[in-house]
């Protein structure tokens, strides 16, 4: 189960990554220099975080050589279209001073309560990405918070199949019905908010199986995560916790503590739902 995960296109992801939502300027350069220089080798950004510009920086103060590392960012909803899209990830590569992406997602569909042919408009959008890929300034193209009723008329019209699906998925929340489908497409899935930005902190049931393990709530959810072969991207820019939430390939949880925590009852959810959110684009 160590070492990356094979995506349908024949590149490799690593299974444990480096999240930076909400980090800023500041804490940008600080915490994905010191995750790189931790060993993490997956950064996840997103043109929304508005902090790529600070990543790039990051990533070139680590020092690692960029054939070692596999970036992410992701396409902002308020750019979806075939134009739009290639003009805001020619944006992106430059903020992040690179030459190349390693998976470039679209954040989040266009839904039926946003777009009068939101199937229009994602199968544009999913286009460009495919021609970027083509031209070679995308390794891998993939998609963000899509159900199958989302990721189903995409399929039909593209080109290339989509590689990976971030959703949300921690201890409370892990949307089993949107991963079975993944994993049947042949589609990985990354794990967003694996500790459900904190929200999942305190669960009985969570403190017990870390106890057991002598190991922090988050390294558990980590690891329920992970042995779930779905990729982890936790974000902090707490130097002991970026440490800390790489470390958990040296303890296994038990098909039992692995149920346990499947069935935790539904808690830490964000709220953010792909047909109903945003309410405006
Ligand atoms: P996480 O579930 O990773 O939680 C981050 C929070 O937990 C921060 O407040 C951090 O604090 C804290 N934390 C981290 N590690 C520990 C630890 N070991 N012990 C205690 N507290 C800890 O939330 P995110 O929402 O940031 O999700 C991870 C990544 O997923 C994002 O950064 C982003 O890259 C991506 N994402 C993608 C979305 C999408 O729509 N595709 C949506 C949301 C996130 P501190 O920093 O102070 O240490």
């Amino acid at each position: 189960m160590q070492g990356p995960i094979l995506l349908n296109d024949g590149h490799k992801i690593p299974r444990i990554g480096f999240g930076t939502y909400k980090a800023t300027d500041e804490e940008g350069v600080a915490s994905v220099k010191t995750a790189l220089q931790s060993g993490y080798r997956l950064i996840d950004t997103a043109a929304k975080y508005e902090n790529e510009k600070a990543v790039g920086e990051g990533i070139k103060a680590s020092e690692v050589p960029r054939e070692e590392l596999f970036i992410t960012t992701k396409l902002w909803r308020e750019n979806l279209g075939y134009a739009q899209a290639k003009k805001a990830f020619a944006e992106s590569l430059k903020r992040l001073n690179l030459k190349y992406i390693d998976l470039y997602l679209i954040h989040w569909p266009a839904n039926a309560k946003n777009h009068t042919n939101w199937q229009k408009t994602n199968a544009e959008t999913w286009r460009a990405l495919e021609d970027l890929q083509s031209e070679g300034t995308i390794k891998s193209i993939g998609v963000s918070n899509f159900w199958p009723e989302h990721l189903e008329p995409l399929l039909e019209t593209a080109r290339v199949k989509t590689a990976v699906n971030q959703i949300e998925f921690h201890p409370g929340y892990w949307q089993q019905a949107v991963t079975e489908y993944c994993k049947a497409q042949d589609i990985v899935v990354e794990s967003w908010s694996p500790l459900g930005q904190g929200r999942v902190f305190g669960h009985p049931v969570l403190e017990k199986v870390a106890k057991k393990h002598n190991k922090s709530v988050a390294q558990i959810c980590l690891r329920w995560i992970y042995q779930h072969d779905v990729v982890v991207i936790p974000k902090s820019t707490t130097p002991e916790r970026i440490k800390e939430n790489k470390n958990i390939l040296d303890f296994e949880l038990s098909v039992d503590e692995m149920r346990t925590i499947n069935e935790i009852p539904k808690m830490g959810f964000s709220g953010e739902l792909p047909n109903e959110w945003p309410d405006k684009v």
